[in-house]
């Protein structure tokens, strides 16, 4: 475990993220926290992020050390008393799992957790909210029933078919391969061709779908804010560098 003199700060940035938003996120990106069977487990966007950055791998790690808990009381502890425009959970790594913490420790978890997000929401957030299983997706949307957030599954659909056939609030990854290397323009140029058709098709199905656009233009999250809308149910994320 780390420890530090300096205060702690809970918080991560991300250039995607617009101005004044707050991050948080409990631990490494394919470690910890993150489920294997994530179609991205290991070479996702924030993996090579904490690979190139090793102070926010080192930060992701603390936090898993010292666990939720202790992240969120140091986010409640320092949330900024102003208005927050977006909120995000999870830019590094997954949430937990129910099954991570005894059932005591979870309890205090979802009391904070609930507690962040209603303090946000009341400063004006918004918030994304990603987690990468079905049973999570169950778990969260249950203990944050009530609070007006989405909780947007990272659906782990194999094919475009098995995609369109399923109906909760989801996101879907658009690869013509996936790998952990780069991710050089060409090919994300096909993946971005890709995710369109995808959104495309689902809206033939009557499925409203975004392709994000803070991966194909300039855009940010916050500025669109597709991934918190219930009435958007597939998000569409072309892979990336
Ligand atoms: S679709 Fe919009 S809200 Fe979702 S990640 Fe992309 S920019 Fe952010």
């Amino acid at each position: 475990m780390i420890t530090t003199k300096k205060k702690h700060n809970p918080f991560t940035v991300a250039s995607k993220l617009v101005k004044k938003s707050i991050a948080i996120s409990f631990g490494r990106s394919a470690n910890d926290f993150c489920a294997k069977s994530c179609r991205v487990y290991g070479a996702c966007y924030a993996t090579r992020i904490e690979r190139m950055y090793t102070d926010l791998e080192k930060k992701m790690l603390n936090h898993y050390m010292h666990g939720p808990v202790w992240v969120l009381n140091k986010a409640l502890a320092q949330l900024p008393n102003r208005f927050i425009p977006w909120a995000r959970l999870s830019v590094d790594g997954a949430l937990p799992a129910k099954s991570d913490m005894e059932p005591k420790r979870w309890k205090v978890y979802v009391r904070k957790l609930r507690e962040l997000v209603a303090k946000c929401s009341a400063r004006g957030a918004k918030w994304h909210i990603p987690v990468e299983t079905m049973g999570k997706a169950r778990t969260y949307r249950k203990e944050l029933r009530g609070l007006g957030v989405v909780v947007r599954r990272s659906s782990q659909a194999r094919t475009v078919k098995k995609l369109l056939s399923e109906n909760d609030t989801r996101s879907w990854i658009a690869a013509t391969e996936i790998h952990k290397g780069c991710v050089n323009n060409s090919e994300k140029a096909r993946n971005v061709e890709l995710a369109q058709s995808v959104a495309t098709e689902a809206r033939k199905h009557n499925i409203s779908a975004v392709v994000c656009p803070a991966i194909t233009s300039d855009s940010q999250c916050g500025k669109c804010t597709a991934c918190s809308n219930e009435s958007v149910q597939l998000v569409v994320y072309p892979f990336h560098p």
